[in-house]
C-alpha cells in the first residue's frame, strides 16, 4: 500500500525465537524505505517426528547456541564412519566454522584415539555441566574419557539413553556452527534416542561401494526417513585405492556401487574417499589426516566433502 509496507511469512519451527528475531531483523532492513513498515509471520509447529515404531517420538530441540547438528552415521561397522566423521569435523573448523565432535559410539569410543587423547572432562561447579575436551580447535566429548579402560563391556538400556542424552544436553558445548555425531554402526537404542532428542540438520550415512555395506547402509537410511531426518548425502569410503608404486587404480570393494545406491535413494553422493595409508596411519596417530597432513590429496577429499556438506545445508535446512 502507498505509505504502509506490509511483509507476509510463514514459517514452520517449535521455537518462538526465530519468528521474533525474523522479524525484528527484516523490520530493521525495511526501516530505511521511509514507510510504515509491518511484518507478520505465520508460526506453524513442525510435524511430530514419527518413531520407527510407527508411535509420534517425543519432541525434539535444538541445543542452545549449536546451528547444525549433522550425525554420522553407517549401516556396518568397519566401513570408516568415524575416520569420516573426525576428517570432517577438523575440515569444517579449518574453513573456519566452530566445531564440536561428539563420539556417541557408547560401546566402542574410538575420538580419543584418533585425537591421541585420554584427557578427562571436566564438570563445572556450579552449572554442574560437563566441559568438552578440546583438541586441535574442536570440542571432543567420547565415552572413552569418562572410563578407565574406554568402553563399558555392558551397559543396560536405560543408561544408554541415560548417557546419550547427558552427552548432548548435559556437556557444554558453548556457540557452535556444526556438532558433527559420531553414531555407532547401525539403527539401536542409542541412533533412536539422538533422533528423538535433538533436532537434527540431518544425517550422513557412510558406506563402501560394496553390496553387503549398502544392504545396510540403506536400513539406516530408512531409519532415518521414519523419523522424519533428512539424509543429507551419501559419502562412499574406501572406494578405491591408487597403488603408489604403479599409480594403478584397484577397486578393492567394487565400483560405482555408492553412486547406484545415491541415485536410488535420490540423495547426493557427497565424496568418494579413496583408502590411503595416511588416512590410516594419521588417525591410529592420533591425529586425522586433515590435520596432520592438511595439504595431501587424502585431506583434500574431506576438505571437499565439508565443502559439498555446507551446500546441501544451505539449500536443506535453516539454521536453529
Ligand atoms: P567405523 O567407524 O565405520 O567402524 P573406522 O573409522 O574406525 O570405521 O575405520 C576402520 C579402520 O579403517 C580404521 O583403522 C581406519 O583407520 C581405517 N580407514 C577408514 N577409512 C579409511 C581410508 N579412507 N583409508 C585408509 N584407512 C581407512
Amino acid at each position: 500500500e502507498e505509505d504502509t509496507l506490509t511483509v507476509q511469512m510463514s514459517l514452520t519451527t517449535a521455537d518462538l525465537k526465530v519468528p521474533q528475531k525474523i522479524k525484528a531483523d527484516s523490520e530493521a532492513a525495511l526501516e530505511g524505505l521511509g514507510k510504515k513498515v509491518v511484518v507478520r509471520i505465520d508460526v506453524q509447529a513442525p510435524a511430530q517426528p514419527v518413531g520407527a515404531t510407527g508411535a509420534p517420538a517425543m519432541a525434539t530441540t535444538a541445543i542452545e547456541g549449536v546451528k547444525h547438528i549433522i550425525a554420522v552415521a553407517s549401516g556396518k561397522g568397519g566401513v570408516g564412519k568415524s575416520t569420516v566423521a573426525a576428517n570432517l569435523a577438523v575440515a569444517l573448523e579449518r574453513s573456519g566454522a566452530s566445531v564440536g565432535l561428539c563420539d556417541c559410539d557408547l560401546y566402542g569410543p574410538s575420538i580419543g584415539l584418533m585425537f591421541g587423547t585420554q584427557e578427562r572432562p571436566l564438570a563445572d561447579s556450579e552449572s554442574g555441566k560437563i566441559q568438552p575436551v578440546e583438541r586441535y580447535g574442536l570440542r571432543l566429548m567420547s565415552m572413552g574419557f569418562l572410563l578407565e579402560d574406554g568402553a563399558p563391556a555392558v551397559l543396560r538400556g536405560p543408561m544408554v539413553t541415560k548417557y546419550t542424552q547427558q552427552f548432548l544436553r548435559q556437556v557444554d558445548w558453548g556457540d557452535l556452527d556444526y556438532l558433527v555425531l559420531d553414531l555407532p554402526p547401525g539403527t539401536g537404542d542409542i541412533q533412536l534416542t539422538i533422533v528423538q532428542t535433538v533436532s537434527l540438520a540431518g544425517a550422513l550415512i557412510v558406506t563402501t561401494p560394496q553390496e553387503v555395506a549398502l544392504i545396510d547402509a540403506r536400513k539406516a537410511v530408512s531409519m532415518f526417513h521414519k523419523v522424519n531426518v533428512p539424509v543429507l548425502g551419501l559419502v562412499e569410503n574406501m572406494s578405491y585405492f591408487l597403488c603408489p608404486s604403479d599409480g594403478k587404480r584397484y577397486d578393492i570393494f567394487g565400483t560405482g556401487g555408492g553412486q547406484r545406491e545415491a541415485d536410488r535413494l535420490g540423495v547426493p553422493l557427497l565424496a568418494q574417499i579413496p583408502i590411503e595409508i595416511i588416512t590410516r596411519e594419521a588417525g591410529d596417530q592420533g591425529l586425522p589426516v586433515t590435520a596432520s597432513a592438511p595439504d595431501s590429496e587424502a585431506a583434500e577429499h574431506f576438505v571437499k566433502l565439508a565443502e559439498s556438506l555446507r551446500q546441501v545445508l544451505e539449500k536443506t535446512a535453516a539454521p536453529c
